[in-house]
């Protein structure tokens, strides 16, 4: 990309520096946790700011009126390729207020790090793509094809508010850069061409429901006792049972988290007669429901063959929290060429090349088997403050985003 081009995007961010940073902390101060899920104030902060930066007026597409997603498509000179810079409005609740040190109702900047639930994950981005949109529109910037602002509610809780509206009605482009934080020391420093898709389900133990106080007369079984010796073995041992092709941006293969939901028994007096254990299976590339299926179902087989006592069955979730397929993009691919020349551009330093651990509103677009390309994760901020107390963005990475973004969406546009 020409230099004088990038002088003038970086020219109209840094005019605006402490209006992005503003706008980046009245999203913060507008609470969008997920759940219960409403995106409706956040929403109103971007459409009066898309109309002040002088932006197209965001379409609003909904399942529900108070679950808003808006899209900005900002068209160039002629045709060419298309490209969705993507960012969730939600963020996850608070959690334990006492973990906090600062207060999560009074987010605020300290040091040069906004404070706040949703700084990093991902208010910070919002603000960075709008800024870069701002910067392109503003400066004049010369391209072809189209540029188009995605921005979605409910990425923390599922996503059927949210990118699931998109998918419906036919959103697609030639390619999608995902703006989650991806920062592992700091902001930018990684980049994830492939994100973890995820298997959730349950096992379900079954025992037999009697007197408590007859225990010890023989032909009891505890479903709950039996149930935790279940949820030690998975925890242990069936990450040795996947089938798995292994996999270079995920050298340690999926991750077996048994136990995130525990069920068993009625009340004092009842030996448990069923009891249970839900897991989240964090899947790679390559995995998928079949295989994970088979693998767990052979699993619990052959810990039924060495125990007459324990019976127990696998039940998936129900469609459409079944499952969700990994995402990855070639490395070769113009878009991430264009995210890394941006970072180099701006920051001098060429991000690492990575698999990120979580999963992202791309896997939807997997799952309905849509085949576009997508950056999994390239975006301002530390990944390990995302749902954490005390999440902060810098705030000076907010503003170096919306110049990567820029430039990024610009480099890929042009090209051909
Ligand atoms: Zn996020």
């Amino acid at each position: 990309m020409r230099e004088e081009l990038i002088q003038r995007i970086c020219d109209e961010i840094d005019k605006r520096k402490k209006e992005i940073i503003d706008f980046t902390l009245s999203l913060v101060k507008e609470p969008s946790e997920n759940p219960p899920g409403d995106e409706c104030k956040v929403v109103e902060l971007i459409i009066k700011k898309c109309k002040s930066w002088g932006l197209p007026q965001p379409e609003i597409w909904c399942l529900e009126a108070h679950r808003p997603n808006l899209i900005v498509r900002i068209k160039g000179d002629g045709r060419g390729r298309s490209l969705i810079l993507n960012a969730h409005t939600d963020t996850k609740p608070v959690g334990d207020v006492t973990e906090w040190s600062v207060d999560p109702g009074k987010p605020r900047i300290l040091n040069g790090k906004l404070y706040g639930r949703g700084s990093a994950d991902m208010k910070g981005s919002v603000a960075g793509i709008l800024a870069a949109a701002m910067a392109i529109i503003k400066g004049a910037i010369p391209f072809n094809g189209e540029l188009i602002i995605a921005l979605t509610a409910d990425e923390e809780a599922g996503s059927r508010f949210g990118v699931k509206v998109l998918i419906d009605r036919g959103l697609i482009a030639d390619a999608m850069l995902i703006t989650e934080p991806s920062g592992m020391k700091k902001s930018f420093d990684s980049l994830g061409l492939a994100c973890r898709g995820a298997v959730l389900g349950k096992v379900v133990v079954h025992g037999t429901q009697m007197h408590s106080s007859l225990s010890d007369q023989g032909g009891c079984i505890n479903a709950s006792v039996k149930m935790a010796e279940v949820l030690m073995e998975f925890a242990v041992h069936l990450k040795e049972h996947l089938t798995y092709e292994s996999h270079s941006l995920y050298p340690g293969g999926p991750t077996v988290n048994p136990g995130v939901i525990l069920e068993g028994g009625v009340f004092y007096g009842v030996i448990p007669g069923k009891a249970s254990f839900g897991f989240d299976l964090r899947i790679i590339p390559g995995m998928t429901l079949e295989s994970v299926k088979k693998d767990i179902e052979n699993f619990l087989y052959n810990l039924q063959k060495s125990d007459n006592d324990l019976k127990a069955e696998l039940i998936i979730e129900a469609p459409p929290i079944d499952w969700f397929p990994s995402v990855e993009i070639e490395r070769s691919h113009p878009l991430v060429y264009s995210c890394v020349e941006a970072a180099e551009k701006v920051l001098g330093i060429s991000p690492n090349l990575m698999g990120v651990p979580f999963s992202t509103d791309g896997i939807h677009y997997a799952k309905a088997g849509i085949d576009m390309p997508i950056v999994s994760s390239f975006g301002p901020g530390l990944i390990k403050l995302a749902h954490a107390p005390d999440e902060y963005i810098e705030v000076q990475s907010v503003v170096d985003s919306a110049k990567i973004f820029a430039i990024t969406a610009i480099n890929y546009l042009m090209s051909s």
